[in-house]
């Protein structure tokens, strides 16, 4: 019997892939317990698209999300103007395609991140201030039929997780 892991944004797990060369460590009983049992896929999509550790931090255009990128109605834009759809579509759909073959049904992701972000985004105009939306993974993996949760329902996401495990088990005894 195997069980299908639970991709997890690398940056939570303390891996230093930020725009800014940092780590968004995620301390919590419920990660270190599945990541002790072997139950994690750990990846970054935008190094995973080739952009490089450090880089400017990026936007989706005013007024969109990771779907309308997906879509090629939106472009993600740095703070030097530079356009960088293309990286993060690339990352994006190369994580989506491990986390398929992995058999993952649930994600934890990075809040607020083009990338990553599940309820929040920044607003996309560079001036620190945020609004609601989600990231490029994030509307792939829901595609799929992903569920992708943020580090504030973590609980929620242990009892769907870990509810999810226990089918499989029943399944094979
Ligand atoms: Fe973390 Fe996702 Fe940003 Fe990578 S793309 S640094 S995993 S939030």
């Amino acid at each position: 019997m195997t069980t299908a892991p639970l991709l997890v944004s690398a940056c939570l797990m303390g891996q230093a892939v930020r725009y800014d060369g940092g780590a968004k460590t995620f301390l919590n009983n419920h990660l270190s317990r599945w990541q002790a049992a072997g139950r994690l896929l750990p990846l970054c999509p935008e190094l995973a698209g080739g952009l490089p550790v450090p880089r400017n931090p990026a936007e989706i255009a005013p007024g969109h999300d990771g779907a309308d990128v997906v879509a090629a109605r939106a472009r993600i834009v740095d703070l030097q103007g530079q356009d960088v759809t293309a990286p993060f579509v690339l990352g994006a759909r190369q994580v989506l395609a491990q986390a398929l073959r992995a058999g993952c049904r649930h994600a934890l992701l990075t809040e607020a991140s083009p990338s990553c972000g599940s309820s929040v985004l920044y607003s996309g105009h560079h001036d620190g201030t945020t609004r609601a939306g989600f990231g490029v993974l994030t509307a792939l993996l829901r595609q799929e039929g992903i569920a992708v949760y943020a580090p504030d329902q973590i609980d929620e996401l242990a009892m769907d997780f870990d509810a999810a495990d226990h089918e499989v088990t029943q399944r094979f005894k």
